[in-house]
C-alpha cells in the first residue's frame, strides 16, 4: 500500500508522528505551504475573566472546513475526502490499531495537527470507539485528541474520524487549572468537575479507570439524548488528553451547529462555525473582516446560541453530583 508511511521514527505512536511530520513537511507541497503559513497567522487574545481568555485565529485556509456543506445532499454527492482512495498522492499514514490511520492534516489550526479517520466509510458516530480514543489520546500524551460530532463540527459527518492537535495551544488545558471549575463529583481518585462563568458549558472527567470513564460519558451521552430523542446521538464535542498518569476528558455539550451569524447576508455576517477546538478556547475565523470585528460581546452571543439552555445544562450536572 503506496499510502503507508514507511517510518524511521523508532517504536512509540509519538516518534513516528513526529517522523510522518517531518517527511510530509519536506515531500508534500500543500502541507508544507499552509503549515509555514500558519507559523504567521494572526492572533488575538480576549481574556474574559482574571482567568480565563480567548483567543481568536486568523486562518484562511479553514474556509473550506468552516464553511462545509454537511447536509446529507452535499455529502452524497461529493467524493469523501477521508476515504484511502481518495487520499491525496503524497499524502502518507501510519496505521493505528486495525482500523485507524494517522494522517497530517494539510489544512492546520496546530503547529502539529492530525486527522485520524478509520479506513471504512463509516458514519461519524462516538459509540463502541471512545476506548480508541482514550488508546490514542495515552500513546500520543504530547497530543490533544479531539471529536466533532456528526451535526456539530465534522466535516465529514460520513467518515468517522479523530483528529488531534499539539498540547499548550488550547487555553482550556491552562483554564483547568484555576479557581473557575467546580467539584460534582469524587471517587477513588477519579472526579468529575463543571466549569461556570465561562461562556460555554463543560463536563470534565478525571481518572485513569477507562471503563469508569466510559460510564461517565454513555451517561451523558443518555442524558442529553433524553432532549433530543430522534437524534442517533446528541449534539457534542469531546477534548481528550493523557496527563502523566490519568485522562482529562472535556465534554461541550451542544444546541445547534452554527450560530444565526453564519447564514446571515452583509455586514452582520461571521463566518464562525464552533467545534471542538472553538470551544477548547481558540476560535478559527478564516475571513479578514470577521476577525477585525469580533469581540467578546459577539463571542458571548455566538457561544451562547450553540450551547446548552441553562435548564439542561443544571439537569446534566445534577446526574452526576454526589451528595
Ligand atoms: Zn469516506
Amino acid at each position: 500500500m503506496h499510502l503507508l508511511f514507511k517510518d524511521t521514527g523508532g517504536t512509540t505512536l509519538q516518534t513516528r508522528v513526529e517522523a510522518l511530520f517531518e517527511d510530509q513537511l519536506q515531500n508534500w507541497d500543500l502541507a508544507r505551504a499552509n503549515y509555514l503559513g500558519l507559523q504567521k497567522a494572526v492572533t488575538k487574545s480576549l481574556p474574559f475573566s482574571p482567568h480565563a481568555e480567548l483567543r481568536v485565529q486568523f486562518n484562511p485556509e479553514r474556509i473550506y472546513s468552516t464553511s462545509a456543506k454537511v447536509d446529507s445532499k452535499s455529502i452524497s454527492e461529493r467524493p469523501c475526502f477521508l476515504c484511502p482512495a481518495h487520499l491525496p498522492g503524497q499524502q502518507k499514514a501510519i496505521p493505528f490499531g486495525e482500523d485507524y490511520l494517522v494522517l497530517v492534516n494539510p489544512f492546520p489550526i496546530f503547529t502539529r495537527h492530525l486527522t485520524i479517520p478509520i479506513k471504512q466509510h463509516s458514519p461519524q458516530q462516538l459509540k463502541g470507539r471512545f476506548q480508541d480514543m482514550l488508546r490514542l489520546a495515552k500513546e500520543l500524551d504530547n497530543f490533544v485528541v479531539f471529536y466533532n460530532g456528526p451535526r456539530c463540527g465534522a466535516s465529514a459527518p460520513d467518515h468517522f474520524h479523530f483528529q488531534a492537535g499539539n498540547k499548550g495551544f488550547m487555553p482550556i488545558e491552562q483554564d483547568f487549572e484555576t479557581p473557575l471549575k467546580t467539584l460534582l463529583f469524587e471517587d477513588n481518585g477519579s472526579t468529575i468537575h463543571s466549569i461556570d462563568s465561562y461562556l460555554r458549558q463543560v463536563l470534565v472527567f478525571s481518572g485513569a479507570d477507562t471503563n469508569w470513564l466510559e460510564t461517565q460519558l454513555e451517561k451523558a451521552i443518555a442524558v442529553l439524548g433524553r432532549f433530543e430523542p430522534e437524534h442517533q446521538e446528541p449534539m457534542i464535542n469531546i477534548l481528550a488528553s493523557w496527563n502523566h498518569d490519568h485522562w482529562r476528558i472535556f465534554l461541550f455539550p451542544r444546541k445547534v451547529h452554527r450560530p444565526w451569524q453564519f447564514f446571515a447576508e452583509g455586514p452582520q455576517k461571521i463566518m464562525l462555525s464552533p467545534a471542538a477546538v472553538d470551544l477548547g478556547g481558540v476560535l478559527i475565523i478564516p475571513r479578514q473582516e470577521d476577525f477585525d470585528k469580533l469581540d467578546l460581546e459577539t463571542i458571548r452571543d455566538i457561544l451562547g446560541q450553540v450551547t446548552l439552555e441553562s435548564e439542561k445544562w443544571e439537569q446534566l450536572k445534577n446526574a452526576f453530583k454526589n451528595y
